[in-house]
C-alpha cells in the first residue's frame, strides 16, 4: 500500500480524527468541540464549537516571525507598479480597510460587494472583510452592469468597494459608469460605495453615497481593528460560479472548514512552506483567486503575487521574468493561458532564470496533453493538472506529491484528494461503476469535506435539489462532469454531462474528440459539440484554431486539413467519434474565466438562441461562427 492510498483511506475511514489533525494547522480562538456534525444531511457543519478567523489565520498570526517578510507583491504590467507590502503593512492596511468599511455601516454577517480591478485594495478589501465578519462577494472587474446588477440583487450588499478602472491590454476600462448603471438597475441599493481612484478614468461621484478610499484611509492610519472571532460555521463568502452552463450560483463558505481546507492543501497538495513564494495568475473574482491568491498563500505564511496584466504584455516571456526576479516557487494558472502562450512560441523560457519554481499547477478547464507536454518540457518541473469547482474551494482531484511523489499520467487530473470520497456513478441506474474504464458521472458521497460550499446562497432547495437530487436513488453529490478511472486511482474528465453527445446510440464525451483533435501539430485549440442530426441523433461539430493558418487561405486547403483531422480521430477513437464537421475559426467563445462556451457554440450551430450570454468574454468570437454556419457553402 502506498503512503498516499493510505493517507486517503484513513481520511475518509477515520474522518474525523483526520481531519481534527488537520484543524491543528490553523490558529483557533476557541478549538472546536465537535469535527464533524452531519446530523441534517447533505448540510454538513465542520468544526461545531470552534471559533476563528481567517484574517487573523492569513496577517496576524505570522507578524511575530515575519513582519517584515512580503506578503502580498502587486504587480500591474498595464501601469507599469510593483508594490509590495509586508505581513505588518498589509496588517495595517487592513485594519484601515476594516475601520472605514464599520464606518460605513459594515457589521458582522453583512455582505460587502467587491468589484475591483487586480490591485492590491481588492486584496485588503477581502481580507478587511474576513477581519471584522463580514461577507464579501467579489465579483469579476470585466462583467457588465446586468451582470453586476443581478449580483447586487442577490447579495444585497451594505458596502460596494469599486475603483474608478481597470486596464486590459493598454485600454483604460471604467468600472464606475458600471457600477452606477447597475445600481441603478438593481432594486437593492447599497448605502455606501467606497472607491479607489487610480488616476485612469473620470469618476464622478455620488454625494452622500460614494466615498473615497484614500481619504477614508487618512483618517485611519494607526487605527487598530481587533479581529472578530466568528463561529467556524460563519459565513466567509459568496462567489458565484463561473456560468459555463447556465444562471451561476451563488456559492456560500463557511469560515473553519475553510481555513483548515485551504491549509491543509498548501501542505499536502502545494508542498509550501512559509516563506516561499506563490504566483497565481487567475483573477479575484473566481474561486482560483480566492483560494490560491489571497487566503491559501498567505494562511501558509508564502508572499503571494497579485498580477494585473495580460500573459502576454509587453510579451510572452513576462510571467517568466516575474518568476525569476521574485523567485517564484509555486505557480498556478489556467490551460487556456498557456495555449496562449504557445501559440506565441519563441522560447521565452530559456530567457529567465526559472531554477525557484518547484511545480507548476493548472486547473479550471481540460488540459490537453500536447499543452500539458509542451509545457513540462519547456519548465522542467512537474505540471500538475487539478480538477475542482467554485464549489469545493481546493482540489476534489489531483496528485499530492508532498504526501507521496507520484507519476503523471498526461490528460488526467490524477487521483482523488483526501477527504472527497468520489465515486463514478452510472447516470441511468445511479449505481456506483467500480470497473476501471466504465464511465460514470464524477459525484462525491457526502459529507463535503472542509472547505467546500455550505449551500447556495439564500438557497438551501437549491443546493439540495440541484446538487444532491439529480442523480438517481440517493443523495449524493453531482459535480456535473462525466469521468473514467483506470486501475491505479487516476481519473480522466471526459467533458461536462451536458456536454456528453449521442452519436447514434454511442455515448461520447466531447472532451475525448477535442483531445484526440488537439495531438495534431497545427491545432492551438479546439471544441466539439454536440448538434442535432435527423439520423444519428446527434453529430459532433468541431470548431479548431489552427497554431498556423497561413496555409488554409483557400476552401480547398481547408478542406485537406479538415479531412486529416477526421482521419486522426477515426485512427484514435474510431469512427463513431468522427466530428461531422471541423470548422476553423479564428478565436473560441469563452466565459471571461477562460472556460469553453460550448452551450452557446451548441445553440449557435442548432440555430437556436445561445441564451444568458453575460459571463461571455469576447461576442467577436461567437459571431464569427455564426457567420461562418450561415455563409453560403
Ligand atoms: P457553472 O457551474 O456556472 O456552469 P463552471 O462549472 O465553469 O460554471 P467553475 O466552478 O469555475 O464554474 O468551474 C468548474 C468546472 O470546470 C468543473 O466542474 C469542470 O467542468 C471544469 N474543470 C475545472 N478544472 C478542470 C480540470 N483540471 N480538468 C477538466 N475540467 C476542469
Ligand atoms: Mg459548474
Amino acid at each position: 500500500m502506498s503512503r498516499y492510498a493510505d493517507f486517503y483511506r484513513e481520511s475518509i475511514e477515520q474522518r474525523d480524527a483526520f481531519w481534527s489533525e488537520q484543524a491543528r494547522l490553523i490558529a483557533w480562538h476557541t478549538p472546536p468541540r465537535q469535527v464533524c456534525d452531519y446530523s441534517r444531511p447533505p448540510f454538513a457543519r465542520w468544526f461545531v464549537g470552534g471559533s476563528t478567523n481567517l484574517c487573523h489565520n492569513a496577517l496576524d498570526r505570522h507578524l511575530a516571525q515575519r513582519a517584515l517578510q512580503p506578503a502580498l507583491v502587486a504587480i500591474s504590467t498595464e501601469t507599469g507598479t510593483e508594490r509590495s507590502y509586508s505581513f505588518a503593512e498589509l496588517h495595517a492596511e487592513v485594519q484601515r480597510m476594516a475601520a472605514v468599511l464599520r464606518a460605513l455601516g459594515v457589521n458582522k454577517g453583512d455582505r460587502v460587494l467587491i468589484y475591483m480591478p487586480m490591485i492590491a485594495e481588492a486584496a485588503f478589501a477581502m481580507l478587511a472583510c474576513a477581519r471584522i465578519g463580514a461577507l464579501h462577494s467579489v465579483v469579476f472587474g470585466g462583467f457588465a452592469a446586468g451582470s453586476l446588477a443581478l449580483r447586487i440583487e442577490d447579495a444585497e450588499p451594505v458596502a460596494v468597494v469599486s475603483a474608478d478602472a481597470g486596464s486590459r491590454g493598454g485600454k483604460v476600462l471604467p468600472y464606475k459608469p458600471l457600477l452606477d448603471e447597475a445600481i441603478a438597475r438593481s432594486k437593492h441599493k447599497p448605502a455606501a460605495v467606497l472607491l479607489v481612484d487610480r488616476g485612469l478614468a473620470p469618476m464622478p461621484r455620488q454625494p452622500g453615497r460614494d466615498h473615497d478610499w484614500a481619504l477614508l484611509r487618512a483618517q485611519q492610519l494607526d487605527t487598530v481593528v481587533p479581529c472578530e472571532w466568528v463561529e467556524s460555521t460563519h459565513p466567509s463568502y459568496t462567489l458565484y460560479t463561473s456560468g459555463t452552463t447556465g444562471r451561476p450560483k451563488g456559492v456560500q463558505r463557511d469560515t473553519g472548514g475553510y481555513a483548515v481546507a485551504l491549509a491543509a492543501s498548501m501542505q499536502h497538495i502545494f508542498g509550501a512552506q512559509a516563506g516561499q513564494t506563490a504566483f497565481t495568475t487567475s483573477d479575484i473574482g473566481w474561486v482560483v483567486g480566492h483560494s490560491y491568491i489571497i487566503y491559501g498563500p498567505l494562511i501558509a505564511g508564502l508572499t503571494s503575487i497579485l498580477y494585473e496584466g495580460l500573459p502576454t504584455r509587453p510579451n510572452a516571456g513576462v510571467w517568466w521574468s516575474i518568476v525569476e526576479k521574485y523567485r517564484v516557487t509555486h505557480m498556478f494558472s489556467a490551460p487556456t493561458a498557456l495555449r496562449v502562450l504557445r501559440k506565441q512560441d519563441p522560447d521565452w523560457f530559456g530567457k529567465y532564470d526559472l531554477s525557484s519554481l518547484k511545480a507548476l499547477w493548472l486547473a479550471g478547464e481540460p488540459l490537453d496533453a500536447s499543452t500539458a507536454q509542451w509545457i513540462s518540457d519547456a519548465l522542467r518541473v512537474p505540471v500538475i493538472d487539478n480538477y475542482w469547482q467554485t464549489e469545493t474551494g481546493w482540489p476534489i482531484l489531483a496528485l499530492a506529491h508532498a504526501v507521496e511523489p507520484q507519476s503523471t499520467r498526461f490528460g488526467s487530473p490524477g487521483k482523488a484528494m483526501y477527504g472527497y470520497h468520489v465515486k463514478l456513478i452510472d447516470e441511468a441506474s445511479g449505481q456506483e461503476l467500480n470497473t476501471p474504464g466504465q464511465k460514470g458521472v464524477l459525484a462525491i458521497e457526502g459529507p463535503l469535506p472542509p472547505g467546500c460550499m455550505q449551500t447556495v446562497w439564500r438557497d438551501d432547495a437549491r443546493f439540495v435539489d440541484t446538487y444532491w437530487k439529480s442523480l438517481p436513488g440517493r443523495l449524493i453529490y453531482n459535480t456535473f462532469d462525466w469521468g473514467v478511472r483506470d486501475a491505479d486511482g487516476y481519473h480522466f474528465i471526459l467533458g461536462r454531462t451536458d456536454d456528453v453527445i449521442n452519436v447514434a446510440g454511442h455515448r461520447l464525451g466531447t472532451r475525448e474528440i477535442e483531445e484526440s483533435l488537439a495531438t495534431h501539430p497545427n491545432i492551438a485549440e479546439v471544441a466539439v459539440v454536440g448538434v442535432a442530426d435527423p439520423f444519428k441523433g446527434q453529430a459532433a461539430m468541431a470548431f479548431a484554431v489552427a497554431r498556423d493558418s497561413t496555409g488554409l487561405d483557400s476552401a480547398a486547403a481547408r478542406l485537406k486539413f479538415e479531412g486529416e483531422l477526421m482521419q486522426q480521430v477515426d485512427r484514435q477513437l474510431g469512427a463513431v467519434a468522427r466530428p461531422s464537421r471541423v470548422h476553423f475559426v479564428g478565436a473560441l467563445p469563452k466565459t471571461r474565466s477562460g472556460k469553453l462556451l460550448r452551450r452557446a457554440l451548441q445553440a449557435v450551430a442548432e440555430h437556436r438562441d445561445p441564451g444568458d450570454l453575460s459571463t461571455l468574454e469576447d461576442p467577436v468570437a461567437l459571431q464569427q461562427v455564426r457567420d461562418l454556419l450561415d455563409a453560403p457553402k
